[in-house]
């Protein structure tokens, strides 16, 4: 039986819309509005298709264009982004647990996967992968953001602090290239670091993970997520 009350007589948006619904959910959550531009961005596609979609979207209700601060999820859209964050996320911990997939390849197969998943099936993958509260990469389900409320990025952690990485954002997952590093370097949920200088004249950070030492980017490292004063 579903742990949700929420309906689900809407039908279900196409793969497409659900790419758009889930990249907004995540947009609106973190960074408070939803940038057409930025979204053309992260989806791959020219603005011009992002204003089409937007009509489409607006025309079946799961987004509002109306108020003065942009465009916003509608409740069924809202709804909707939340039930393809889930099958994404499920996808992702199966392909992690069960197949063995590389973390910095998850992301783009659920991508794949994520939107053929019937209310069933996804209850069912809740239930054996232990009804998680954050993704692989740490990304809270929604409802559960209650859980990564305490990390911070890891730009705000002073010189010499001992942290724990928990979350590399969503949006980072987005990046092939970023994720790899990342997963080659040994920064992960889990890792232990130290931040051992920052130059902001530079934008960038040094961190040290056991023997090793690496060098981030800002933009980069606001991507991480860590755990403050685990062991003070
Ligand atoms: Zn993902
Ligand atoms: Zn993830």
């Amino acid at each position: 039986m579903p742990h949700t009350g929420k309906p689900e007589n809407q039908p279900r948006p196409t793969p497409t819309v659900e790419d758009y619904l889930m990249t907004m959910y995540v947009m609106e959550r973190d960074y408070g509005e939803i940038i057409a531009a930025r979204l053309a961005e992260m989806l791959n596609v020219a603005p011009a298709t992002v204003a089409m979609t937007f009509r489409r979207m607006e025309r079946d209700q799961w987004l509002t264009g109306k108020g003065r601060h942009g465009v916003h999820l509608t409740e069924t859209g809202r709804a909707a982004a939340s039930s393809v964050i889930r099958r994404h996320m499920l996808t992702e911990w199966l392909l992690v647990k069960v197949l063995k997939v590389p973390i910095h390849k998850t992301h783009d197969e659920a991508h794949n996967i994520e939107h053929a998943i019937s209310p069933e099936l996804e209850e069912r993958m809740r239930e054996s992968l232990g009804d998680p509260q954050v993704c692989p990469h740490g990304n809270p389900f929604p409802g559960a953001e209650e859980v990564t409320r305490g990390w911070v990025p890891l730009t705000e952690v002073p010189v010499g602090e001992k942290v724990v990485v928990r979350r590399i954002h969503e949006f980072a997952e987005n990046s092939p290239e970023l994720l790899t590093f990342l997963v080659e370097q040994g920064i992960l949920p889990g890792s232990q670091t130290e931040v051992i200088e920052t130059l902001p004249f530079n934008q960038t950070l040094t961190i040290r993970l056991g023997e090793k030492q690496v060098t981030l980017g800002y933009p980069a490292a606001r991507f991480l997520f860590v755990e403050r004063a685990v062991s003070a």
